[in-house]
């Protein structure tokens, strides 16, 4: 078979033809790799033409047919298609493209024989086929050839046409086309601009190739235009075998241009693109053209003309023709698409250095930078680059907008430190004011009461002493009693104030000790019972039988209560009857209730009467009152734990009442049966005791009493020796009987009150009964307490213990006989002076804090001391301290 491609050999002036022609129905060309199953069909139609021309159909479509010289492996012949498509691709609806590559390099002999006519004939004959594109030469004088047999009459656009010459188609209608016409004299001069030393230039071909053939001839004129010294040659080879061979031989100053197809030895034909492939890679010579298909295949570059730009322009010719332009009308397209065409690895291998290319010069395959190979990376980096350059910007400025935020916090910070401590400095500064302030009322209650208590005193003192006078005139008297009845009620006001300051001090405190509730209970009615019986009332105290016998609670505070309520009660009612509930709530509360027929209390005056000072009219009118009662009994049974409300309608009466929580015992409260007080316990001076007793059973009595638990005793038998021994023996402490000859206890008492330091010795008073004696009376004289006879020895020196701050040993704890009454005064004198004036300053405003921090740093040089100070810190003598320390 190969025998028949050795005509390739023969000088024929028929152009080679390849026969290989398939059906494509579709528009694209790129289906090389369908090829063998084209050809398949190709068979079976050209063994059954008749057959194949029954079945053909008759297309609905205008036909636009192809016909490519070679097949679409040729790069050539792909990139012309390319461009047709470029055209008809979006005319597709309009038009059916039919392509058949004729394949002339490898069937040169169908182009020749009725095969390839019949073949088409019987594909297209039935068809209307409006325009027959060629490409090549050899599609272009196939298609001329058998024009009137096949397509009569159809318009004929030609592209890719070599050699073309306008009086070529004088005599012929209806064809126009894209000569293809190569810049030779373009790449000629750029051969010679990058090859200076180029003396030969060398056009190595195949004689029977037509293109060749063409060219050849048309290139005469350019080559004429060359310098005298370069020579021109056209070898004519067999094959691209000999070619390699004879041109691998070339010199340096050589060059070679391939213009022309080749076939192997074997006779195979293959393309420029692939010859040139073969020939530069065998010769040291360079190879110039002026096809853009080879520049990348072997080729240093050229002139170029573009299949793509031929295709494109034929292309469009052909849409003009099928729009009814004649095709003559259409002048022929000439030197389409020309570019400077440049492959950088022939340019590196012949060193021919970039600045000798011509301006607007392609180069392909050129290293490229970086940022050329990627230069979307590139682009990407660099985005990324300045984004992050943003981002740090931006995280610059945000820290040191941070770092300016986290200063201005901080210094926010400072300043909210500084404002908090200058607002704690403040605080301080008001906490101590207020602590200060309120040390500072205590200070002048405390005060104001001694510097009232003293002139009081003595102008009651001297009053009560006038008042007996009997030289003065009865109106006299009468006015001094005046004086009497109002100096006590100023010295009750004085006492009561004293007492509230002194709960709103904090040193009241309820007691929590086994007391027998129907015996208090007993003595409250019998002070209560004597005043109504005067005032004509009817009293009644409704308490359950089984009222508990020992219950767990303050007796005194309790007592307090009870008669201020039912004094109230009696002294503000005039007729009826005033009555004392006692009701059991649950085990552990007990309720008390005071009712009576008087005036009542207006509801809007209900809460206020609790004020301090706060009077009804009823209250101003009786001109008795302090107003400072029920504050002081409302305080008094709070802290007992449980408050005073008030029931009443004016004119109705009134009822107080209040629940407390008063367990019961079976502790029997100290009757002398408890721990018995058997002595001052060690390291305690003995307290000097003045006893002032007209009884001389009570003064014997009082007398072995307090000697036997250590005190010395000095016994006054009237209320003036009492004064006298104050002054003259400087006691401790003075116990005080109320009824006296000569000058009785009230009387003695203010008169000591109204003496330089008396009015700080604690004075307790010694009464006959509780009950006989107003305990607000008795205080209201300047009594600090009041213990009733016969006296309970144990409560005498439990009252004594608590006024001087004394510690005491009891039966229980004490070894029997080691006792010895110890000589040891109660004094501070041993303490440095600039302590004793530390003491009696901060006794004198009665701080506390202060005291027990000195008590703690006199502990252990000064133990007996510090002990005798923390006693009486301890039942709030600040006064006895402020003495002691004198
Ligand atoms: P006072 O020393 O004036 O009695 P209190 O604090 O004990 O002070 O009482 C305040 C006021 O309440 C009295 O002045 C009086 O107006 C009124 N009050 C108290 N108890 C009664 C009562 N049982 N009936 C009518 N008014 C009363």
């Amino acid at each position: 078979m190969h025998g028949a491609t050795h005509a390739m050999t023969s000088n024929r002036e028929e152009r080679l033809h390849t026969a290989s022609n398939f059906l494509r129905p579709g528009l694209s060309c790129r289906l090389a790799a369908m090829r063998g199953a084209f050809l398949a069909l190709f068979a079976l139609l050209a063994i059954t033409p008749t057959f194949a021309h029954a079945e053909s159909r008759v297309l609905e479509r205008d036909s636009v047919l192809v016909l490519h010289s070679y097949s679409p492996d040729f790069v050539w012949t792909r990139s012309q298609q390319d461009g047709v498509d470029a055209v008809f691709g979006p005319l597709a609806a309009t038009y059916d493209v039919r392509i058949e590559y004729l394949d002339a390099l490898h069937h040169p002999e169908l182009m020749k024989g009725s095969l390839l006519p019949g073949l088409l004939r019987s594909k297209y004959g039935g068809q209307r086929v409006r325009v027959v594109l060629t490409s090549d030469n050899a599609a272009f004088n196939f298609a001329r050839a058998h024009r009137a047999e096949l397509f009569p009459d159809v318009p004929i656009v030609f592209m890719g046409l070599n050699g073309y010459e306008d009086s070529a188609l004088r005599d012929e209608k209806g064809i126009t086309g894209v000569a293809e016409d190569s810049d030779l004299p373009g790449t000629l001069q750029v051969l010679l601009q990058l090859q200076p030393q180029t003396k030969r230039i060398i056009f190595p071909g195949m004689a029977d190739d037509l293109t060749y053939r063409a060219i050849r001839t048309t290139v005469a004129k350019d080559l004429a235009a060359l310098p005298s010294h370069i020579n021109v040659e056209f070898p004519e080879f067999p094959d691209v075998d000999a070619a390699i061979e004879a041109l691998g031989k070339l010199p340096p100053d050589a060059a070679i241009i391939v213009m022309s197809n080749m076939r192997t030895r074997y006779g195979e034909g293959i393309s420029s693109q692939r010859a040139v492939e073969l020939i530069s890679a065998a010769t040291p010579a360079p190879v110039f053209t002026n096809w853009d298909f080879v520049v990348g295949h072997g080729a240093v570059g050229g002139s170029v003309i573009s299949g793509v730009e031929q295709g494109h322009q034929a292309a469009e010719i052909a849409v003009r023709v099928l729009g009814g332009e004649h095709p003559e009308s259409i002048p022929v397209r000439r030197g389409a698409g020309k570019t400077f065409l440049f492959d950088h690895r022939q340019l590196t291998r012949f060193d021919i250095p970039a600045s000798r290319l011509p301006p607007g010069g392609v180069v392909l395959f050129a290293p490229q930078s970086n940022f050329q190979i990627s230069r979307q990376a590139a682009w990407i980096a660099g985005i990324s680059f300045v984004a992050l350059l943003g981002v740090t910007a931006s995280l610059l400025l945000s820290m040191r907008r941070r770092r300016r935020a986290e200063a201005q916090v901080r210094s926010l910070n400072q300043e909210l430190e500084q404002r908090v401590r200058e607002r704690t400095d403040e605080l301080s500064v008001a906490k101590e004011a207020a602590e200060a302030a309120n040390r500072a009322k205590s200070i002048f209650l405390a005060n104001m009461s001694h510097e009232l208590r003293t002139p009081l005193n003595a102008i009651l003192g001297f009053a009560q002493i006038m008042e007996r006078d009997t030289r003065l005139p009865e109106d006299e008297r009468k006015n001094i009693a005046t004086i009497n009845r109002a100096g006590n009620h100023l010295l009750s006001l004085i006492n009561d104030v004293l007492e509230i300051s002194r709960i709103e001090a904090g040193r009241t405190q309820a007691v929590r000790e086994a007391f027998d509730l129907p015996a208090a209970l007993a003595s409250v009615e019998e002070i209560i019972r004597i005043r109504a019986e005067t005032k004509g009332l009817a009293f009644a105290v409704d308490r359950p039988e089984d009222l508990r016998p020992y219950v767990l609670g303050d007796a005194h505070h309790l007592s307090q209560v009870l008669i201020n309520l039912l004094g109230n009660a009696v002294k503000y009612t005039d007729q009826g009857r005033v009555a004392l509930r006692i009701v059991s709530e649950g085990n552990d509360r007990i309720r008390f209730e005071v009712s009576d027929t008087g005036p009542g209390i207006a509801a809007d005056e209900q809460e206020r009467i609790f004020q301090a000072f706060y009077q009804t009219n009823s209250g101003i009118t009786k001109a008795e009152g302090t107003g400072l009662g029920l504050t002081i009994s409302r305080q008094f049974v709070r802290l007992m734990g449980g408050d005073i409300t008030v029931a009443s309608e004016p004119g109705q009466g009134s009822t107080f009442g209040f629940s407390i929580p008063l367990p019961p015992t079976d502790a029997a409260p100290h009757d002398g049966e408890g721990p018995r007080i058997v002595g001052l316990a060690d390291g305690q001076g003995a307290p000097r005791i003045l006893v002032a007793e007209d009884h001389p059973d009570n003064q014997q009595v009082v007398e072995q009493l307090l000697r036997h638990i250590g005190c010395q005793v000095k016994i006054a038998s009237n209320g003036q020796l009492a004064l006298d021994g104050f002054q003259t023996w400087h006691p401790n402490l003075i116990l005080m009987d109320m009824r006296m000859p000569v000058m009785d206890g009230y009387e003695a008492t203010r008169a000591i009150r109204a003496l330089p330091g008396g009015e700080r010795i604690p004075i307790v008073a010694l009464t006959a009964s509780a009950f006989e004696e107003d305990r607000g009376k008795v205080l209201a004289a300047g009594c600090d307490e009041m213990v009733k006879k016969p006296i309970e020895q144990n409560h005498l020196f439990e009252v004594i213990g608590r006024m001087l701050g004394l510690r005491f040993d009891y039966a229980e704890t004490r070894s029997a006989g080691l006792r010895h009454p110890t000589t040891i005064p109660v004094d501070l004198n041993g303490l440095p002076p600039d302590v004793r004036k530390d003491l009696r300053q901060a006794a004198g405003i009665l701080d506390k804090e202060a005291l027990l921090s000195i008590v703690e740093r006199l502990e252990p040089d000064y133990p007996v001391e510090a002990e005798i100070i923390a006693n009486l810190i301890e039942n709030y003598r600040f006064d006895v301290i402020e003495e002691l320390c004198r």
